[in-house]
C-alpha cells in the first residue's frame, strides 16, 4: 500500500480502472519482457470480465496497446495517443515499448472473453510471443480500481508486497485515525501529513497536492471551454458544461444559483473524462469530479481563504479517507458497484471539506460517513458501457451530497449512531451481494432499459 498520494493520480478518462489501471499494466508488461525484447514478435492482450464486457465503452483495449507503446498516463497528448493508434489500427504495427515494431492485427491480438479470472472482476493477461509463436512470457494483471494494478501474486499475498510493515506511524481504520488524532492533539490532515513523511519530505507532498490541485482546475476549465460540444461514442451526448458556464458567468439573483455552480463543476470535469481529457482520479476516474467540484466550490464560497494551505490540508484528509476504502473494502465500480467509487469520493470530499471548515476529526470522520451512508447500494450500470450516463450527473450528486453531509455533520449536536468504519464495511459487504449485472458490466439496470427501449 504505502503512501496516499497515488489515490491522486493525474491520468486520462474516462476510466481509472478499464484506462489507466490498464495503460499502466501495458507500462508493466514492457518491463518485464525487457530482457527478451528483441525476441518478442507477437504480443496478444485478452480482457476478461468487467474489462472485456464494457472494455470497449471504456476504451480498455486501446488503452492496453498505448500502454504497450511504452506511454505512461501522464504522459499521453492527443498527438501521441492519435499516432500510437493510428499505427496499430491502420498501419497493423505495435511500437513494443516504444523501442521496435512489431506486426499487430488488432482482430486476433486482441480478444475480450466474457468470463472472469477469479482474483477479481476487472483481469486482462498480457502474452508476449516469438517469431515462431512460441510463448515467451505471460502476466495476469488485476486493474482493481483508481488505475492501480496488482499481479496474481500481489493480490494472494498482500502482506508480502505492502512494505509499510514497519512504519512508525499507521493506520487502517477510522478508529485508529482517530486515536492517533487524541494522542498526538492534531487534525486528520496533519496525521495523512506525518504518515505521509514516512515517504516524502513534506515540501514533496505539498509541490504534489498543489499540482494535483492544478490538473483539477485545467480540467474544469477544459471542459467549460472543450474543442468539440459532443461526447465520443455511439450516444453522441451533447456536453452541457459549456451552457452552464455561460449561465454560471451572467450575474444571477436566484438563491438556488449555488446549487448550479457545483453540478457546473462536478459536469464540466465529468464531461471532460467522458472525452478521455486529462483529469485526476479523486479516487478513481468516473467519480474524478466530487472532489474537485466540493473544492471549487469552497474556492467560490471562501475566495483567497482557499489557499495553498487549505487546499493542501484538503488533499491530505480526502486521501487519507481514501485509503481506508481502499485498504477495507474496495475503491472499483466492477468490484463493488457504483457505491464505492461515487460513494467513496463523496465520502472523501464531505470529510475533507468538514475539516477545512474547522471541524474536529470525530466531525470529518461523521461528514464521511453520512456521505457514504447516502451512496449505499448504489449501481453500476453505465449506458453502451460509457463513462456519461449516468456517471457525469452522479458526479453533481455526489458533491452536493458531500457538502450536504459536512455541514450537517458539523451541525449536530448529538453523537453519530453508525461510525465511519461501520459504513465502510457495509458498503464492501453491500457490493459483494450485489448481482454481477450491477458491476460495470452493463448487463442490468439503466444500461439494460436504456438499451431495451432506443
Ligand atoms: S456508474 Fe459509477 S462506477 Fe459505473 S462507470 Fe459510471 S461512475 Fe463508474
Amino acid at each position: 500500500m504505502g503512501s496516499n498520494l497515488s489515490i491522486f493520480k493525474i491520468g486520462v478518462g474516462p476510466s481509472s480502472s478499464h484506462t489507466v489501471g490498464p495503460m499502466l499494466a501495458g507500462n508493466l508488461f514492457c518491463e518485464l519482457i525487457t530482457p527478451h525484447l528483441q525476441d518478442v514478435k507477437k504480443i496478444k492482450i485478452e480482457l476478461y470480465g468487467s474489462l472485456s464486457l464494457t472494455g470497449k465503452g471504456h476504451l480498455t483495449d486501446l488503452a492496453c496497446i498505448i500502454g504497450l507503446s511504452g506511454i505512461k498516463a501522464q504522459e499521453l497528448t492527443p498527438t501521441s495517443k492519435e499516432s500510437i493508434l493510428h499505427l496499430a489500427l491502420n498501419d497493423h504495427k505495435l511500437n513494443l515499448a516504444g523501442t521496435q515494431e512489431i506486426p499487430f492485427f488488432y482482430e486476433e491480438d486482441v480478444v475480450f472473453y466474457r468470463d472472469f479470472l477469479p482474483l477479481h472482476e476487472n483481469g486482462m493477461r498480457l502474452n508476449a510471443f516469438d517469431a515462431e509463436g512460441k510463448l515467451i512470457c505471460s502476466q495476469v494483471y488485476y486493474s482493481i480500481g483508481g488505475g492501480f494494478i496488482a499481479t496474481e501474486e500481489e493480490l494472494k499475498n498482500p502482506s508480502t508486497t505492502s512494505g509499510d510493515s514497519k512504519l512508525e506511524l499507521d493506520f487502517t481504520s477510522a478508529k485508529d485515525l482517530l486515536e492517533l488524532c487524541s494522542k498526538y492533539h492534531k487534525s486528520i490532515a496533519e496525521i495523512s501529513m506525518e504518515f505521509e513523511k514516512q515517504f516524502h519530505t513534506q515540501e514533496e507532498i505539498e509541490k504534489y497536492c498543489l499540482e494535483i490541485w492544478d490538473a483539477m482546475q485545467e480540467s474544469y476549465r477544459n471542459g467549460c471551454e472543450p474543442n468539440s460540444e459532443i461526447l465520443p461514442g455511439p450516444l453522441k451526448l451533447k456536453r452541457r458544461a459549456p451552457e452552464l458556464y455561460r449561465k454560471h458567468k451572467s450575474t444571477s439573483s436566484d438563491p438556488l444559483a449555488i446549487v448550479d455552480s457545483v453540478s457546473l463543476y462536478a459536469i464540466a470535469v465529468a464531461e471532460e473524462n467522458g472525452a478521455g481529457g486529462k483529469v485526476v482520479t479523486a479516487p478513481t476516474n468516473g467519480a474524478c469530479a466530487v472532489v474537485p467540484a466540493v473544492m471549487l466550490y469552497l474556492q467560490e464560497q471562501l475566495k483567497e481563504r482557499f489557499g495553498p494551505k487549505m487546499v493542501v490540508d484538503f488533499l491530505l484528509t480526502a486521501m487519507a479517507i481514501g485509503s481506508l476504502y481502499k485498504k477495507n473494502a474496495s475503491i472499483s465500480g466492477a468490484e463493488a458497484g457504483c457505491q464505492a467509487e461515487m460513494g467513496s469520493a463523496s465520502s472523501m470530499a464531505a470529510g475533507a471539506m468538514a475539516m477545512v471548515m474547522g471541524a474536529t476529526p470525530a466531525q470529518v470522520c461523521s461528514a464521511a460517513e453520512i456521505a457514504m451512508e447516502h451512496h449505499l447500494g448504489l449501481t453500476c450500470d453505465p449506458v453502451a458501457g460509457l463513462v456519461q450516463i449516468p456517471c457525469i450527473e452522479r458526479n453533481a450528486f455526489g458533491a452536493i451530497k458531500a457538502i450536504s453531509a459536512a455541514r450537517m455533520a458539523m451541525s449536530r449536536e448529538s453523537d453519530p449512531t453508525v461510525g465511519l468504519d461501520e459504513v465502510i464495511l457495509t458498503m464492501y459487504q453491500t457490493g459483494k451481494d450485489m448481482d454481477l449485472k450491477y458491476k460495470e458490466t452493463s448487463l442490468g439496470g439503466l444500461a439494460k432499459t436504456f438499451g431495451s427501449v432506443c
